[in-house]
């Protein structure tokens, strides 16, 4: 646990939230500012500031209970859909840094955006291009 983050106070319950999901590994609570109806964060308990350094573990009960609770969220505020995103690291946005998924409950017609609007440094790759950054990603993974 973190001393002066927030997301750890509130998995402590040294400052108040409108939790809506709650295991051994994981919370679940009403975003404080909602872009939407409905806006959830779902968090790991420990905290983790980037998803790369979550223990395997945590990442699974994470997204496990993504999984079981993103449908429940949608049908509670009527949205047939929803955007689920995080801001991983301080030039994605990230404000707080502990590791959060936001749900974003989506309707027809409420004027927001898709995932990949949150970059506007469109590349236009040909085929070397794309399969030598392919071949950059890949050498990485396989040191790791
Ligand atoms: P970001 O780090 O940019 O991905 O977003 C952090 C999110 O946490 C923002 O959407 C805030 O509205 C939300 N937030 C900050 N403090 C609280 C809090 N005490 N309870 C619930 N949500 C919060
Ligand atoms: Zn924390």
């Amino acid at each position: 646990m973190a001393e002066n983050c927030v997301f750890c106070a509130i998995v402590e319950g040294r400052i108040p939230s409108h939790m809506v999901y709650e295991d051994e590994k994981t919370l679940a609570f009403l975003d404080i500012h909602p872009s939407a109806l409905g806006h959830t964060l779902v968090i790991p308990k420990a905290h983790v500031a980037r998803v790369e350094d979550l223990p395997e573990e945590d990442a699974r009960s994470l997204f496990a209970a993504l999984r079981k609770i993103v449908g429940r969220i949608q049908e509670a505020v009527g949205a047939p859909a929803s955007t689920i995103g995080i801001n991983n690291g301080r030039e994605s946005g990230q404000e707080v840094p502990h590791v959060h998924i936001h749900v974003i409950p989506r309707n027809r017609g409420d004027s927001g955006g898709i995932i990949q609007g949150v970059s506007r440094s469109p590349q236009r790759l040909n085929d070397v291009e794309m399969a030598r950054i392919a071949n950059e990603i890949r050498e990485r993974i396989k040191a790791v």
